[in-house]
C-alpha cells in the first residue's frame, strides 16, 4: 500500500469513516490502533487485565504517545507483520523522545515493534537459578518443553524449591 505523502491522521480519518458506515476497517489502521489503544489500556484503565504489570508498574505513556495514534505512526510505522507494539527497555516508560514531555524528562524513544517471544522474555522478570544456570520462566518453559504456565503456577502455590519449579509435569524431578 502507498502512504506516502499523506498523513496518517487522514487515513484514519477515512478509516473511521469507513468503520462508521460499517465498512472493514484497513487491516493496517487497525492493527496500529489496537496496539495503541491496548498501551493506553493497560497504563491508565486499572480493571486492565494486565494494568498491574504496566500502570501499576508505574510503566507511564509520554504526552505524545499518549495523544495521538499518528503520534505512534511518526515515530515507528506501521507493525511489521506478526509484530506487536513493545518498550525497548522493560523499566521504562512508553516514549517517543520526541515530544515535550520527553524532552523535559530526557525520555528517550522506548517503543519498537517486536515479536511475541521476544516481549514474553522481556516480561519476564522473575529469574530461577538451576543446575548452574539462571534464566528467567519463559526461557526454562522453552529449554525444558514445560509450560510457561506451569511454572508460574507452581511459583505462585509458593514453591521455592527450583528442581519442584522446573520439574516436569506432574512427575518429580529425578537425577
Ligand atoms: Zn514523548
Amino acid at each position: 500500500m502507498n502512504t506516502k505523502g499523506k498523513g496518517l491522521n487522514h487515513e484514519l480519518g477515512e478509516a473511521n469513516c469507513n468503520f462508521k458506515h460499517g465498512m472493514t476497517i484497513n487491516r493496517r489502521h487497525s492493527r496500529i490502533y489496537s496496539s495503541w489503544a491496548n498501551m493506553v489500556q493497560r497504563c491508565t484503565n486499572r480493571t486492565n487485565q494486565d494494568w498491574k504489570y504496566y500502570g501499576g508498574r508505574g510503566i507511564a505513556i509520554c504526552v505524545g504517545l499518549r495523544s495521538s495514534v499518528s503520534n505512534l505512526f511518526n515515530v515507528i510505522g506501521h507493525p511489521p507483520r506478526g509484530k506487536t507494539l513493545n518498550r525497548i527497555d522493560n523499566n521504562r516508560h512508553y516514549s517517543c523522545g520526541r515530544c515535550v514531555e520527553c524532552m523535559n524528562r530526557y525520555w528517550s524513544l522506548n517503543v519498537e515493534w517486536a515479536d511475541h517471544k521476544k516481549q514474553a522474555r522481556n516480561r519476564n522478570t522473575k529469574k530461577i537459578t538451576f543446575n548452574g544456570r539462571t534464566l528467567g520462566m519463559s526461557e526454562w518453559a522453552e529449554v525444558l518443553g514445560i509450560k510457561r504456565r506451569t511454572i508460574k503456577g507452581r511459583i505462585d502455590r509458593g514453591k521455592t524449591d527450583p528442581s519442584e519449579i522446573l520439574a516436569p509435569p506432574d512427575t518429580r524431578w529425578t537425577n
